[in-house]
């Protein structure tokens, strides 16, 4: 079947040359704008759809016949018992993506997305600590690796929850002072994208969780995030709070749309009181601000 859909990469193509976004099931033809369903395998139930439009660093929710299971690149999941999922395209996704879905009942289905490019800006900060940005000690380095193994397990979460249905809300009101995306330049040295949302506000602000979720992280010591939490609001659907001041959760807490969960701070690798504000889906970073109604 994955072979098949191969071969069939040349109709995405020619649809993705037209602006087309389309589904079709097992071996139905596409038909521009509605999901296609003909033939032996028809059935008006199996039509995935999803809401758009798709850019990059957006968030879509998806629909599809419960506890099928989609393929978008490295990233899986699966439809929740309402049949809904949600997917998320990288800061630098391609401009076209196919999500390859598995019914219940094993046949295939495949949605194309037609993602919309965005320009960043670029963010230089100088000033920092050396040993913020590339030259560490060892026993720094130790910490850096000590502070991935633990920000993996938060970020391995695929709780069954919905939070990621509604739009968020802001965490807390307050100036937007680097947007996502932004190219980094830290101390002149080229380095990562900025992949998070910064909000600045005096120390202590309330930081209120954007959705229902469950804490899957809440740690103190992180290298460059310095204290940071992370809530799963269904499906591995991500949001995180950098450098805070404190922390009002602990991993395994359910917090409802609006719960105080920690305050803004300076911790880590940090300018002065912000909060980064992050969103992740497996491995693609999102645009918060995107998903905020
Ligand atoms: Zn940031």
């Amino acid at each position: 079947m994955f072979l098949a859909t191969r071969r069939r990469m040349f109709l995405f193509s020619t649809l993705f040359a037209l602006g087309i976004s389309t589904a079709w099931v097992g071996s139905a033809r596409p038909l521009a704008g509605e999901p296609a369903v003909q033939g032996p395998s028809a059935r008006p139930e199996a039509a995935i759809r999803c809401e758009g439009p798709f850019v990059q660093g957006g968030t879509t929710i998806c629909q599809a016949p419960p506890g099928s299971r989609i393929q978008l690149g490295d990233a899986g999941t699966t439809a929740d018992r309402d049949g809904v999922f949600v997917v998320g395209f990288d800061r630098d996704s391609p401009a076209m993506e196919v999500a390859l879905v598995e019914l219940p009942d094993g046949a295939m289905a495949e949605y194309a997305f037609a993602i919309e490019r965005r320009d960043y800006s670029i963010s230089r900060i100088d000033g920092l600590p050396p040993s913020q940005v590339d030259t560490y000690t060892e026993s720094e380095l130790r910490r850096i690796e000590a502070s991935s193994a633990r920000k993996r397990i938060g970020d391995a979460s695929r709780a069954q929850l919905s939070g990621f249905r509604e739009r968020f809300s802001w965490p807390f009101e307050g100036r937007k002072t680097s947007p996502f995306g932004a190219q980094r330049i830290l101390n002149g040295v080229e380095k990562r994208p900025h992949y998070g949302v910064d909000i600045a506000a005096p120390k202590g602000t309330a930081i209120r969780a954007p959705a229902d979720g469950i804490v899957t992280l809440a740690d103190a010591d992180l290298y460059f995030e310095g204290a940071m939490i992370v809530i799963d609001h269904g499906q591995g659907f991500l949001s995180k709070y950098l450098h805070v001041s404190r922390i009002d959760v602990e991993p395994g807490q359910f917090v409802a749309r609006g719960d105080r969960i920690g305050a803004v701070g300076s911790r880590g690798r940090s300018t002065g009181p912000h909060l980064c504000w992050r969103l992740k889906w497996r491995d693609r970073n999102l645009d918060p601000e995107m998903w905020v109604e």
